[in-house]
């Protein structure tokens, strides 16, 4: 895929070393060294410039090295890097922290700041089973969770991601044992899950991926669905919660897929694209109802929970940054642009053999083969055609920066019909 004698010297020093992500690392094909980025565009190490499609695991939204974001990150480096939350503040996540709650919907107010996705959800988690417990409501520890779902790879994500899609099978032992149900798309499994709760007295809450199921394959539903859950969870008395991680700050046409549904959950996770892609950074954001549940004289009602670098500095100089970007609007149209643009071009794969569906959804594009695919072998013959497209299991998908140009999409969907058409 690429030619060893002109890889720099850190690649082949650190090679041996660096434990890869996802990967069989004695069979996974070398990964391919990168040593600039801007807009949509990778440049490799040997001079090849590829056009992104992924936008690194889609938190790149506005482009790599935006300058905006690059300019705020730079003046808080110089101020301060970070300073730890326990007992001390900084301006950046105080101003993060009043936006994220103007700007999401309902009595979403109480923001807490972690690094990962997966410790967001671990959190939010945490927070459901504590609301309960200071309540007076004992045994409420398990959630339910459906087919196709994703939320991380640590333990409590992982019990709540769908058991055999999901690349966790192995753990199934060793994980907290979960309900994890289909969508409840219709009245029918509206009914199965209604009888589900009523059944269980030890559900704390209901965690669910609003509008796309991502990293579990890339799956649509509609508002309806998260309709039906605000309803059963109101009734049996648990916790919403979505998980916003993949399709928050403008990835399915609004800046978050719940303001598509009119639903506001309990709690909600955001991480990915909250930097643009810049810094690490996540949040579970937890509504005045839960957040009241934790006040009290008593410290044992607190929420012991306290990441180390929760609330980095950098991290929310560049959301706060990246929230400027979204407060100017432009998004908006660039994510309609791609969303037809997407839904043209890829539209041609559905008369492909081995392409078992199409389907698009905001700045989502997903071809769906009948059977898992040779990832390693696909991905070559896309960079071949000079872009980075990195299907997993059945999936090929595009989840571009929002700045990508017309033609540049237009070479990543003619690469994919292209080499699918093989
Ligand atoms: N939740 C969702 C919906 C995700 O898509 C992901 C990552 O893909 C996660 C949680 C986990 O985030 P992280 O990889 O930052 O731990």
């Amino acid at each position: 895929m690429d030619d060893e004698d002109l890889r720099p010297d850190w690649f082949k020093t650190g090679a041996r070393h660096v434990w890869r992500p996802y990967a069989q690392m004695q069979t996974a094909p070398a990964p391919l060294p990168v040593v600039r980025t801007e807009g949509a565009r990778l440049h490799l190490a040997d001079g090849r410039v590829l056009i992104d499609g992924v936008a690194s695991w889609w938190t790149a939204c506005h482009g790599y090295n935006h300058p905006q974001i690059i300019t705020a990150m730079h003046r808080q480096l110089d101020a301060m890097p970070h300073v730890m939350l326990g007992g001390l503040a900084h301006e950046q996540a105080y101003r993060l922290a009043a936006r994220l709650a103007a700007l999401l919907p309902g009595e979403l107010n109480h923001v807490f700041f972690a690094e990962s996705g997966s410790v967001a959800v671990e959190i939010a988690m945490k927070m459901a089973v504590q609301f309960h417990l200071n309540r007076g409501a004992q045994g409420r520890t398990k959630f339910v969770a459906f087919r196709g779902g994703y939320h991380g790879d640590t333990f409590a994500a992982m019990s709540v991601c769908d058991p055999e899609e999901g690349m966790h099978a192995l753990f199934a032992g060793a994980l907290a044992p979960q309900h994890i149900v289909e969508l409840p798309r219709d009245a029918a499994s509206e009914a199965a899950l209604d009888l589900l709760l009523a059944r269980h007295e030890d559900i704390a809450g209901i965690v669910v991926e609003p509008l796309v199921q991502g990293a579990g394959g890339m799956l649509f539903h509609d508002g309806d669905t998260l309709r039906r859950l605000r309803r059963l969870a109101d009734k049996h008395g648990v916790l919403l919660i979505f998980d916003e991680i993949f399709t928050g700050f403008g990835r399915t046409g609004t800046l978050f897929a719940m303001q598509q549904a009119d639903v506001v959950p309990d709690i909600v996770t955001l991480s990915k694209a909250l930097t643009g892609g810049a810094a690490p950074l996540s949040a579970a954001v937890a509504s005045t109802r839960v957040f009241d549940a934790f006040l009290g004289d008593d410290p044992m009602r607190a929420l012991m929970h306290g990441p180390t670098y929760m609330g980095h500095a950098l991290g929310c100089a560049a959301a706060n940054a990246s929230l400027d970007l979204f407060e100017r609007g432009d998004w908006t149209d660039a994510v309609s642009r791609i969303a037809a643009q997407l839904t043209e071009e890829l539209a041609p794969c559905r008369g492909f053999s081995r392409v078992a569906q199409v389907r698009t959804k905001g700045a989502i594009g997903v071809v769906e083969l009948d059977a898992p695919a040779d990832v390693g072998a696909l991905t070559a013959r896309f960079v071949e055609r000079g872009v980075w497209i990195r299907p997993f299991g059945r999936i090929v998908y595009l989840t571009p920066a929002f700045v990508i140009s017309p033609s540049e999409l237009t070479q990543l969907t003619s690469a994919i019909a292209a080499v699918l058409a093989d």
